[in-house]
Parts: C-alpha cells; structure tokens; sequence
C-alpha cells in the first residue's frame, strides 16, 4: 500500500454539535453485532427493537436495517443530553470519521469538514488505529432484510 495521507496520522474530537446525528434523515447500517449491543442495552427483545427504532433502507441491490429518526429527523435515539444509547451505539457511529470515503485522500478529509467541526481538532489518531478502523469495517457484515 501507498504510504497514505493520513500516515502521520489525523486529528478528530467530537465538539458534541450533533450534527451528525440530528436535522436530516439518513442511514444507519447495523450488524448484527451492533443489534445484539442495542438488544442488551435496551432490554428489547429482535421483534421490539426493530418494529420500534428501525426502518427498512430500499438501496436498490439489497434492503438493509437502518436506525430511524424522529419526525423531525433526528436520529431517534437522540435526546437532550446527546446520544441515548451512547455505550451501544452501533460501529458506524463509532468508527466516524475514519470511513473509507472519508480517509481516502486529503480532498475528501477537507470536504468533510463542512458537516463536522471535530476534524483537525484535538487528539492525534495514529495510521495504526485508522487503518484499525477501516480493517475492521470490511469485516462487517450488514443485516439485510
Ligand atoms: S458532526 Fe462531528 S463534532 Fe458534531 S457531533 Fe458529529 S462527530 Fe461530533
Ligand atoms: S445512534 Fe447515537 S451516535 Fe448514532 S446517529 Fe443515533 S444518536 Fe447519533
């Protein structure tokens, strides 16, 4: 591999804006992994959880299990004092910004930063632990529907 641009690593701190998870719908994948976390830390049983916080993402080759907003399109685990289900919440929440997309050159990174605030902010995150990130991703398998 290349050496890539993030080989001196990245900086990222959430500032705790929220954006990411608030103001417009979207998707958020989870495995089955990240469904068992959820099971567990709401108490819910598959059935319950996905009837109630899910929704089905029609992306043409496959439907997928996403989480699903509010009406006014916060994530529906959102509430005023930030993520409800913080310790549990699923890898791609956690594994933000190092998405493959994100990390691929310098450009993306920069673009990134019109929609968080915590890029280049804060702790320095080694090319070990990114390329951790990304490596665990691909093991990742999405829960169809
Ligand atoms: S947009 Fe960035 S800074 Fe704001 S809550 Fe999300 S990760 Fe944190
Ligand atoms: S699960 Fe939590 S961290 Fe992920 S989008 Fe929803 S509120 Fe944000």
């Amino acid at each position: 591999m290349a050496y890539p641009f993030y080989g001196k690593g990245l900086k990222f701190e959430c500032q705790q804006c929220g954006y990411c998870c608030r103001y417009e719908p979207g998707y958020v994948f989870l495995s089955e992994e990240d469904l068992q976390a959820l099971l567990d830390h709401t108490g819910l049983d598959r059935k319950e959880f996905i009837a109630t916080y899910c929704k089905t993402a029609d992306l043409g080759i496959e439907k997928r299990i996403s989480i699903k907003e509010k009406p006014n399109n916060d994530c529906i685990f959102w509430d005023e004092k930030g993520c409800s289900v913080y310790e549990a919440r699923p890898f791609q929440c956690r594994s933000y910004p190092f998405w493959p997309m994100i990390v691929e050159n310098r450009e993306s990174w920069e673009g990134e930063k019109k929609y968080c605030p915590g890029l280049d902010k804060g702790k320095c995150h080694s090319r070990g632990e990114i390329e951790d990130w990304l490596e665990k991703r691909v093991n990742q398998t999405l829960i169809s529907r």
